[in-house]
């Protein structure tokens, strides 16, 4: 087989048509309380809707994470990426930093550059606006575009995950993004008010996020989204988040992935002592997410997050890990290293999967033109045939 024929043959595209129904409200609220049996029941439904739609290939995207500012007018009560602008660490990656990474990561092979930042600086910080405005920057969002530009160029294929994004904002970086990515983290407003993590966080307003959501899916831009659990949200709430990004994405179909991450904590955050969600409940929810959205989704979980969990991802009904990088480390969670991608190959064969790498966009998105900007078609058509190619080798090693 030609790379070009293996390209077109990826193994890891969905099986269409798969019969499903998905749990109503009841049924999940009753799956996110399952324990013993009902749990390991909970788990092998996930895992075959999973192998049904996806099969036994888990992928992985090869990363370089670029926190392009930490500086950020929010203060989330689980963060410990933000920074103010005289605070020890505060952070905005100059393009020459953005051009020298990309070629180290370029170097290592890696495809995605995940721009990762802080929201809206400039609505907080007077130097930061005099350096944008000093630098003929209109905005964070337009910096954020000349990265990608420098990425681009290096031979990289970006992925911006930049906060709260208007419709001109998301027209500005579709044709300098393989995809685009904003977490939901909770739909409930509830955690906006007082005592509760969102409170001194304006752009963690749900309604907000759900809008870019929205624009996104009208402008045919691929999307990541998610939730985070364990911040304070009933189980109730868990329910309403996945229900708002099935409803989204019935409507637009450019939901190409939901992340399941759990909170973390870490001792200089103010949520230091919270209890973090334990396996199970990771595990259980990652299994409602895939049993709502069915076998074509593209569930994540980061298994940095879960160090000694994978096979616990695994049977709840993920098919993907997200990004992972051999340069650069976590910033958000800097305390969780990525694992050994050898090392997490063996995992997945033991556990009976094959780790595959995959693009920043997913092969479903890649085979629908109106999901590609025309800028965008030649680099990620490049990389298609280059991890074809690298798949090919792959196996000749294990044959
Ligand atoms: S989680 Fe994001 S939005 Fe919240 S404080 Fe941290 S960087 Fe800002």
């Amino acid at each position: 087989m030609s790379i070009a024929e293996l390209a077109a043959s990826d193994s890891a595209a969905p099986a269409r048509g798969v019969a499903w129904s998905p749990l109503d409200r009841g049924e999940a609220l009753l799956a996110l309380r399952a324990e013993g049996d009902e749990l390991v029941e909970l788990l092998a439904r996930a895992s075959a809707l999973r192998d049904a739609g996806k099969g036994r290939t888990i992928t992985y995207s090869r990363k370089a994470f670029f926190p392009v500012t930490n500086l950020c007018r929010d203060r989330c009560s689980y963060c410990t990426f933000r920074r103010d602008e005289e605070q020890d660490g505060a952070w905005t990656m100059s393009l020459d930093e953005i051009a020298r990474w990309s070629e180290r990561a370029r170097g290592l092979g890696c495809c995605e550059a995940l721009m990762c930042l802080g929201d809206k600086p400039e609505a907080a910080f007077a130097g930061y606006r005099r350096w944008l405005a000093a630098g003929g920057w209109r905005s964070t969002i337009d910096y954020v575009a000349a990265s990608c530009r420098v990425a681009l160029r290096a031979g990289l294929l970006p992925h911006s995950n930049p906060g709260l994004m208007t419709p001109e904002d998301l027209s500005l970086l579709r044709p300098l993004n393989a995809s685009l990515g904003l977490m939901i983290e909770s739909t409930s407003p509830r955690l906006r008010t007082r005592g509760e993590v969102h409170y001194y966080a304006p752009d963690k307003d749900p309604e907000l996020r759900l809008a870019v959501v929205r624009d996104a899916g009208e402008q045919r831009i691929p999307f990541t989204t998610g939730l985070l659990i364990g911040i304070g949200e009933t189980l109730e709430e868990r329910i309403d988040t996945i229900e708002a990004i099935a409803d989204l994405h019935a409507r637009f179909g450019h939901v190409q992935e939901v992340i399941v991450q759990n909170f973390r904590a870490k001792p200089e955050i103010p949520m230091a002592t919270a209890a973090e969600p334990d396996a199970h409940d990771l595990e259980r929810t990652i299994a409602v997410t895939r049993l709502m959205l069915g076998p074509d989704m593209n569930v994540q979980a980061p298994p940095n997050l879960s160090a000694d969990g994978l096979d616990g991802l695994l049977e709840s009904g993920i098919n993907d890990l997200g990004g992972i990088s051999p340069l650069t480390p976590d910033y958000v969670n800097p305390e969780a290293p990525w694992p050994h991608l050898g090392a997490l190959a063996r995992r997945c064969e033991r556990a009976g999967f094959r780790l595959a790498e995959r693009l920043p966009i997913y092969p479903e998105f890649v085979e629908r033109k109106d999901f590609v900007a025309p800028e965008m078609r030649a680099p990620i058509e490049a990389w298609r045939l280059e991890i074809a190619r690298r798949e090919a080798a792959a196996s000749e090693v294990r044959a």
